[in-house]
């Protein structure tokens, strides 16, 4: 296990539209397990964990919203699907024989253990992934804003955004536009200005508070989870 000198302690965004596959809505089970095979890789290699994953694939609080559901009581909708990914994701790394433990912003014992900051600082030294689900357990946030968050509360040295079907960070949507064009890196500023599309205005100003770097790169690419935590130039780099 990763005992001692580690090789450096990431937090990893995973998007939750990633985990339902071509579906569109809950889990696929041959996504989980192919994410849960990268991350066990690095974890193997002496890399701290931490996770945070979105809810996309089951629902969004804003969209519940616009259909005519009270927006606090769908963003909790929202945050109790991100659990269930975070149970799918557990599931499959002990399958590839590593430790994890989830932690969740809404207390719910007979599943996970409550968020506790020091308690999942001791599992990454102890070389076991963490979790952290049910967002920030407050409506109105994003896991993006979470995933800022916890990084910065458990001393992560970068944030790695995992994405969906883009490899970094476009002046435009590449999907859309066939003219896009990538950028390698970023300064926080240039994402608030351009309105780039990289996280919510929450998560990126803490992020630029506190001066932590954003990764922005494809979560579903071979190998590619291993290529962000070597500081390999992939994706787009957000920084200073
Ligand atoms: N959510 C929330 N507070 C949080 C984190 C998430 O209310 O701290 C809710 C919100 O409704 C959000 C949903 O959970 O739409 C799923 O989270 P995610 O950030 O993945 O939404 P997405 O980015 O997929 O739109």
């Amino acid at each position: 296990s990763g005992h001692g000198a580690h090789r450096g302690r990431f937090l990893l965004k995973l998007s939750g539209e990633a985990f339902a596959g071509g579906g569109g809505l809950g889990v696929d089970p041959d996504v989980v397990h192919k994410m849960a095979r990268e991350i066990a890789a690095v974890v193997r290699d002496g890399a701290e964990i931490a996770v945070v994953i979105g809810g996309g694939n089951f629902f969004r609080g804003a969209e519940l919203q616009q259909r005519g559901m009270d927006r606090a009581r769908s963003d909790y909708m929202g945050m109790l699907g991100t659990v269930m990914n975070c149970l799918a994701l557990q599931d499959f790394l002990e399958n590839e024989g590593i430790d994890s433990r989830v932690q969740t912003a809404i207390t719910m014992g007979q599943v996970a253990e409550p968020y506790i900051p020091l308690r999942a600082v001791r599992h990454l030294e102890k070389g076991r992934v963490v979790i952290f689900g049910a967002g920030m357990g407050m409506p109105y946030f994003s896991t993006d804003t979470t995933a800022a968050q916890r990084a910065l509360e458990i001393q992560a040295q970068a944030l790695l955004m995992g994405k969906n079907g883009v490899d970094g960070v476009y002046d435009s949507d590449p999907r859309k536009n066939p003219a896009a064009v990538k950028f390698d890196a970023l300064e926080y500023s240039e994402v608030i200005t351009r309105g780039l599309k990289v996280a919510d205005a929450t998560a990126i100003s803490l992020c630029m508070d506190n001066k932590l770097p954003i990764l922005v790169f494809e979560l579903l690419a071979e190998g590619n989870i291993a290529r962000a935590v070597k500081g390999e130039k992939i994706g787009t780099l957000v920084s200073d």
